[in-house]
């Protein structure tokens, strides 16, 4: 076992003076059995060490923003570079034209882009871009899938498509729940049959094009080229929420790989180089609906500062190595395997959801699919598997929900050894 005396001090500290002892739920170890979360001191490549001088293989990844691990001296270079030549101007500058032309290139369905400083704020910004171009109300999302903490997308389920939503946090009106109809992924018939009742008064449909928040998992061959026929059909628009997709599986969005466009994209995550960024984005013609040139308004003091303007740059020009992206992926199938064949050998069912550099491990004897499959995966199961991977220096996310991210930065020495700790995490 692992000493956490140092950090189970500061887990103690930081429980009297912030709410959980942590800045956002998810890194709570509740979800996992409990206990004081390990405190981190520095992150290397992909390794982050603890206050107790442990070493960690990382594949949290911070939530998917470390795709070029902690520390790449290329985007040190890019930050130290911002830090000295002034932080913040609060006017416009050559990098943020340079960062927009950078995404607006790599990605089809966008000609025009804007910088906001989190993935919540992007996809916020989408539904009021998308609600006063359409000048329609309600939104529809798919249950399961994460867009943020914005009131809106804080709204689970109603009884079926004749219902809408109720609040899934406190603080949330009942007002504001009515405005959200939630449907399952990949099922297209729930989703006709919603858009049949209300279609007339939906300004827009959010989807993760591939969910990243109940684990990993694919759209049905089909499923999202009948959500943009039906979306079209109903003259409501198609938001793509990309902030864990972009960037993760191939220089550019998912939707180009998937082949599906849709008409507003919001980005975050892996385009800021670890640094706040959240960016939207779609044709001209619905993004002239921003302010200042339209009616939607949108700011921020921090938007497109010169910090994570630089830091997205250089991460972005690291992306662009050729190869990188087929290294990820294959390391991560090296992982799915490990983790099946630790399954069988342990008689723990085992099923293994891998896209690309990323790969979630349910410990369930069915297929996962949709949001149902994944609540029916066997959480204390998973909690023992995060504890015990721990032990052996892996660190992961504290949640059944959460990907495995590859990095740029792991070898195959770190892949051979997560290897041995999956065989005997599983053992025990
Ligand atoms: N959309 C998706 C798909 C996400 O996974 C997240 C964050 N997990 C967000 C939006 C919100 O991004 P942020 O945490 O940067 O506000």
């Amino acid at each position: 076992k692992l000493d956490h005396s140092k950090s189970n001090q500061v887990g103690a500290e930081a429980e009297k003076v912030i709410v959980g002892g942590v800045n956002s739920p998810s890194r709570s170890y509740k979800a996992v059995g409990g206990g004081y979360p390990v405190t981190m001191e520095y992150g290397d490549g992909a390794y982050l060490y603890d206050v107790d001088g442990n070493r960690y293989i990382d594949y949290l990844a911070a939530y998917g923003p470390i795709i070029t691990g902690f520390n790449h001296p290329h985007v040190v270079k890019a930050v130290k570079s911002a830090a000295e030549t002034g932080v913040l101007f609060g006017t416009p500058t050559k990098h943020e034209v340079k960062f927009a032309k950078m995404l607006t290139d790599a990605i089809p369905s966008m000609d025009k882009v804007r910088f906001t400083n989190s993935g919540t704020e992007a996809v916020m910004t989408t539904v009021r871009v998308a609600r006063a171009y359409t000048n329609r109300e309600l939104i529809v999302k798919f249950s399961g899938q994460y867009h943020g903490h914005f009131d809106l997308v804080l709204v689970e389920a109603g009884s079926g498509p004749s219902t809408l939503g109720t609040n899934s946090s406190g603080g949330v009106t009942v007002g504001t729940a009515r405005e959200v109809i939630t449907v399952p992924y990949n099922d297209v018939e729930s989703y006709r049959a919603v858009m049949e009742k209300w279609g007339d008064q939906v300004a827009a449909v959010l989807v993760e094009p591939i969910v990243g928040n109940f684990g990993m998992v694919a759209p049905k061959p089909g499923f999202l080229e009948a959500v943009n026929e039906i979306t079209h059909q109903h003259g409501a628009l198609v938001i793509y929420d990309e902030v864990i997709t972009n960037f993760r599986f191939h220089y550019g969005a998912a939707q180009d790989l998937l082949g599906v466009i849709p008409d507003l994209t919001a980005f975050g995550k892996s385009i800021g180089g670890g640094l706040p960024i959240g960016a939207y984005g779609g044709p001209v013609e619905i993004m002239d609906t921003v302010a200042p040139l339209g009616p939607a308004y949108q700011a921020g003091t921090m938007a497109g500062n010169p910090l994570s303007m630089q830091a997205g740059i250089a991460c972005l020009e690291v992306l662009q190595e050729p190869g990188i992206y087929e290294r990820m992926a294959d390391f991560a199938e090296q992982l799915r395997d490990a983790l099946e064949a630790a399954g069988k050998k342990y008689s723990i069912p085992t099923v293994v959801n891998q896209i690309g550099g990323s790969l979630q491990v349910y410990f369930t004897d069915h297929e996962v699919k949709d949001y149902n499959d994944a609540v029916d995966t066997d959480a204390e199961r998973y909690g023992k598997f995060f504890k015990a991977m721990l032990d052996e220096g892996i660190n992961l996310a504290p949640s059944k929900y959460e990907a495995m991210y590859i990095t740029i930065m792991h070898t195959q020495e770190d892949i051979d050894e997560t290897k041995k700790a999956i065989d005997t995490a599983f053992s025990k």
